[in-house]
């Protein structure tokens, strides 16, 4: 397995499903694994602004978050651990010695994390941080570097207890150990590489591998002259509780709680509705149906008060809609969510798309379209 998801075969009793995410404007890697047979489930370093989409992703594969995992106190962006243990009921990992407040967990050297059938074991990998772990499958075939080693590279060592020498013996003694082909998923990278092995960066890791001795990268580190990371002075208090926001914190913004419906935004990014829900509120909304005109008189039929603008005629026909939410002065402006509809879902959310980025803001695609609004018998014109 390399690269950013897929299924490990073979590695216990059933299957680790494995997912590789990445936050761009930090270059952060979160990762997921699921154990497949129980669906329980491990974030490592999930970043606070990626929340919904990893919150999407847990739901549709059917998984319930267990464990939030540190590698470290991160100076770069705030962690999502407090907002999932507070949405999800998810438990936080992070180790003893990174000094944080409000874990669940504190981990140390040979700790093991346990989710289903799946584990992980803890090694203390110091030098980046003081508070730096390693998580390594029980088998032995994928481990999780945080910022101890970096592909081609390993995290700085000049604030938060950095020091060099440490983290040279961390990576040799806890991870040139595991076996060469054990693969290394570091937790950042600026050139779009994803993923490493121990073989790998034992021959070609520039500060660590080769002959490189313990002196050598010493000296390397003590020259590296590295600005700080912008976001250190908001992310390393916020982290130290792990991050929990404190009062006032305006960098912490929390998910939006969307309160005209139960609208849950998926995976791909779309808002979407229940069928259910929209067929008893259907006063409180406008229905904006995207099909063309044969289908909406067609077999299928349309849901009452539908509004008809095909997809393909939509941003051309914006100004028809609602303002979704805006204020507006025209006494007689609709100013009701919009609840788009098309055959099976696909279009609808195309054209949720076009509405949000036109700034609508109260907007949801009805899941499974008409298709699905048949099968549960809901009512139509
Ligand atoms: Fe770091």
């Amino acid at each position: 397995m390399s690269g950013r998801s897929g299924v490990r075969p073979g590695g216990g009793p059933g299957a680790l499903i494995f997912r590789q995410l990445f936050d761009a404007l930090s270059s952060t890697y979160t990762y997921l694994l699921v154990d497949a047979p129980s669906r329980q489930a491990v974030l490592i370093d999930p970043v606070w602004d990626q929340f919904v989409r990893d919150a999407a992703l847990l739901r549709e594969l059917g998984a319930q978050l267990v464990y939030t995992l540190e590698t470290h106190v991160h100076a770069d962006h705030v962690t999502a651990a407090w907002l999932f243990q507070q949405k999800l009921g998810s438990r936080i990992g992070i180790s003893a010695k990174a000094g944080a407040a409000g874990a669940d967990r504190l981990l140390d050297q040979g700790d093991t994390i346990t989710f289903g059938g799946e584990s992980l074991q803890v090694r203390a990998t110091p030098g980046h941080t003081g508070g730096c772990l390693t998580y390594v499958t029980a088998d032995h075939t994928m481990a999780f570097t945080g910022d101890a080693l970096l592909v081609r590279g390993a995290g700085r060592t000049d604030f938060q207890q950095g020091d060099a020498r440490t983290l040279y013996r961390s990576v040799y003694s806890q991870i040139f150990t595991l076996p060469d082909r054990c693969l290394l998923y570091p937790g950042h990278d600026y050139a779009g590489r994803t993923a490493t092995s121990v073989g790998e960066e034992r021959a070609h890791n520039p500060r660590l591998g080769g002959a490189r001795s313990e002196d050598d990268f010493a000296g390397f580190m003590a020259n590296l002259g590295l600005p700080h990371p912008k976001q250190m002075e908001l992310a390393v208090p916020a982290n130290l509780q792990c991050g929990r926001p404190a009062a006032g914190a305006a960098s912490q913004v929390l998910p939006a709680e969307i309160a005209w419906g139960p609208v849950v935004r998926t995976y791909a990014g779309v808002p979407t509705i229940e069928p259910e829900w929209v067929a008893q509120h259907l006063a409180e909304v406008t229905i904006l149906d995207v099909r063309e005109p044969e289908e909406f008189d067609g077999e299928l039929g349309h849901i009452v008060g539908a509004r008809l603008i095909p997809l393909g005629q939509l941003r051309g026909r914006l100004s028809e809609l609602p303002a979704g939410g805006e204020a507006d002065a025209d006494a007689d402006a609709d100013d009701r969510p919009v609840v788009i509809v098309c055959r099976s879902g696909g279009r609808s959310a195309a054209a949720a798309a076009i509405l949000e980025k036109a700034g609508v803001t109260r907007v949801a695609n009805i899941s499974g379209g008409m298709v699905q609004w048949h099968s549960l018998s809901l009512p139509l014109a």
